[in-house]
C-alpha cells in the first residue's frame, strides 16, 4: 500500500507518458484507494462492507497465470505451486481455466495472497494464459474465459458495486516518482491486457468522471 499512497495525485495531471484517459483513470484509483474520493469520503474502505463478516473490497485485481499458450495449468497445480512457494493455499479467490470454468479458490471472506500490500481490501481472479507460444505477454483469454470472466466480474460488481475492476499491473509502485504508472514500471505484465479499458462498464458509478 505505502507505494500507492504516496502516489502524488497532483503530479497526475502535469506531463503525460500515458494518455490523458488513463491518467485521469489511475488518478481517481488512487483517491479512491486511500479514502480521499473528490466526493468528500464517500467512497472509504468502510463502505464497501456488505456484512459484519464480509471484508471491505475496494479492488478486484485480475491477474494471468503466465501459462504459455497452449500448456496446461489446473487449479491444483496453481494451488500446489502457491503451497510450495509457503502459502496456505491458492492466493486467489478464483481461477478461470481456457474452458471458461470460474474455479473457486479462497473464500471471499479471507484476505488473499495475490498483490503484495493490496490483499487486505482485494478479491484475486486469475485466468489460466497470459502468454503466447514463445512466452511473451499476450492476451490470451479464450472466447470462454471472456464470457466467464464478464460474468464473474458483472456478479462481483452487483455485490460490490464500489470496488474498482483493475489489473495486478496497474498497481505497481510508481518507481521514478513522476506520478504516473507507466509501461516501463510495470512489475509485470500481467494480466497482460488493459483491465480498466475492458471492464469499463462495470467500474464504480462516477470512477471515470
Ligand atoms: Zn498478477
Amino acid at each position: 500500500m505505502k507505494d500507492f499512497v504516496r502516489f502524488p495525485a497532483k503530479r497526475l495531471r502535469k506531463k503525460h507518458l500515458i494518455s490523458k484517459k488513463h491518467e485521469k483513470r489511475i488518478s481517481k484509483i488512487y483517491y479512491s484507494s486511500v479514502g480521499i474520493y473528490p466526493d468528500g469520503g464517500a467512497h472509504r474502505p468502510d463502505d464497501h462492507k456488505l456484512h459484519d463478516t464480509m471484508r471491505a473490497i475496494t479492488m478486484i485485481i485480475l491477474h494471468c497465470s503466465a501459462t504459455r499458450a497452449g500448456q496446461c495449468y489446473t487449479l491444483e497445480q496453481c494451488r500446489r505451486d502457491h503451497i510450495r512457494s509457503g502459502m496456505q493455499d491458492i492466493g486467489y479467490h478464483y481461477y478461470v481455466t481456457r474452458d471458461g470454468t470460474v474455479h473457486t479458490g479462497r473464500a471471499l471472506s479471507q484476505a488473499g495472497a495475490h498483490c503484495r500490500g493490496h490483499n487486505k481490501y482485494s478479491i484475486g481472479v486469475c485466468y489460466e494464459g497470459g502468454l503466447d507460444a514463445m512466452g511473451e505477454a499476450a492476451d490470451t483469454r479464450t472466447g470462454a474465459q471472456r464470457k466467464s470472466l464478464r460474468t464473474l466480474l458483472t456478479r462481483l460488481h452487483e455485490q460490490f458495486p464500489d470496488a474498482i475492476i483493475l489489473g495486478h499491473r496497474d498497481l505497481s509502485p510508481d518507481t521514478d516518482g513522476n506520478g504516473r504508472i507507466t509501461p516501463n514500471e510495470w512489475l509485470k505484465q500481467c494480466p497482460c491486457f488493459d483491465a480498466l479499458l475492458d471492464y469499463e462498464d462495470l467500474e464504480p458509478a462516477g470512477l471515470f468522471g
